[in-house]
């Protein structure tokens, strides 16, 4: 007997769920689908890229207006240099981690800048909306 036999053998064994389990089972899931929290609220509507590939400011990401009165801003932080260098600590099991803060770290700052400038064009050209 091999050992893929054997693993057969012991999976046959362990006990199935019933339907009545495996429907429980489901709706588990369902709710813990419904009650995980919702997305962060954001004024920042969804990009345009108005620059094709090839083009020196391609990746520009272009933010409308939400009230559709022409103005929009530009970003292109991947053009910019990065405002600090990546820090990479010595113990390579903290690199993922400490990468992983640092992209963290610069999405929250790109959501809150965009958002900024939304929010300033909103005083300027729409108070109180
Ligand atoms: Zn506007």
């Amino acid at each position: 007997m091999d050992d893929a036999s054997d693993l057969d053998e012991w999976l046959a064994r362990l006990p199935k769920p019933s339907p009545r389990e495996a429907l429980a089972e489901l709706l588990a899931a369902r709710e813990a689908a419904a009650s995980a929290p919702p997305p962060e609220p954001t004024t920042i509507p969804a990009p345009d890229y108005p620059y094709p590939l090839g083009h020196p400011l391609a990746g520009t990401l272009r933010f409308w207006c939400p009230l559709g009165c022409g103005w929009y801003h530009d970003e292109r932080s991947h053009l910019d240099a990065p405002a600090q260098p990546l820090a990479v600590p010595v113990d390579p099991a903290r690199i993922s981690q400490a990468l992983t803060e640092q992209a963290n770290a610069r999405a929250a700052a790109f959501r809150a800048r965009v958002e900024q400038m939304i929010a300033s064009h909103f005083e300027q050209a729409h108070p109180g909306r």
